[in-house]
């Protein structure tokens, strides 16, 4: 099942991917994830990437192509994988089209998950991430049991330097801009699912599950 999770900044798409990734048993590909750890590491990826992250802009076609298309050639690949934050151009989606021909895979399902502009304002100012796993929390919706502490790891929790109010503005704008149009993309393919994405997170990981023919 190769599945991707489209929806703007804060929808819930990383929340979601982690879940079922471990459900499904098969791996979760996050290109924010892997371009927060380029930047960490001090590549020349990560220092490329900075200046477009650090504004809100999406990181050029080409480069983010070249980072999926390396990720699946990693054999926990082969049964399938659950695509968050990618693709968000139509460039990038006619790009995955190509490279799952090549290897003898599609994408399967698309689930649009849907959230107003207000609950992301919401949620974004109060994400806090885990340096060490990778989890999420929010100190309001979604707190972890100690303030500052990943309840999996006991990681130190931060903010992302882009979850400032400004920056989450831009990049609710890039979506609608340059995102949004790939959900007509997959619906002309017959692939889209749309769920609600607000309420319980393990209401919605039950919508999705049902949207790609698991039982929850
Ligand atoms: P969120 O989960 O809040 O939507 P991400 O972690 O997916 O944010 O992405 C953070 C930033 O990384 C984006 O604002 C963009 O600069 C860059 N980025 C991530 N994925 C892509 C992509 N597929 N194409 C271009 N830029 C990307
Ligand atoms: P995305 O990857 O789409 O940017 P995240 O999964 O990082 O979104 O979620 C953004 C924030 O919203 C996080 O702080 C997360 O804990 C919180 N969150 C996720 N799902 C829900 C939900 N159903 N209700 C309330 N808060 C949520
Ligand atoms: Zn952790």
């Amino acid at each position: 099942m190769n599945l991707v999770l489209l929806g703007p900044p804060g929808s819930g798409k990383g929340t979601q991917a982690k879940r079922l990734s471990e459900r499904l048993g098969i791996p979760h590909i996050s290109t924010g994830d892997i371009l927060r750890e380029a930047v960490r590491e001090g590549t020349a990826l990560g220092k490329e990437a900075k200046r477009f992250m650090d504004e809100g802009k999406l990181v050029p076609d080409e480069v983010v192509i070249g980072i999926v298309k390396e990720r699946l050639r990693g054999e926990d690949c082969e049964k399938g994988a659950i695509f968050d934050g990618f693709p968000r151009t139509v460039a990038q989606a006619e790009a995955l089209d190509r490279i799952m021909e090549e290897l003898g895979r599609r994408v399967d399902r698309v689930i649009d998950i849907e959230v107003s502009e207000e609950e992301v304002l919401r949620r974004l100012t109060g994400r806090r991430t885990c340096k060490n796993c990778g989890a999420m929390y929010h100190v309001v919706f979604n707190p972890p049991k100690e303030p500052g502490v990943c309840d999996r790891c006991g990681g130190e929790l931060y903010q992302r330097d882009d979850d400032r109010e400004e920056t989450i503005r831009e990049r609710l704008r890039v979506y609608r801009e340059q995102t949004e149009p790939l959900i007509d993309y997959y619906r002309s393919k017959g692939i889209l699912y749309s769920v609600k994405g607000e309420g319980k997170i393990e209401d919605i990981e039950g919508e999705i599950l049902r949207a790609i023919g698991v039982e929850g």
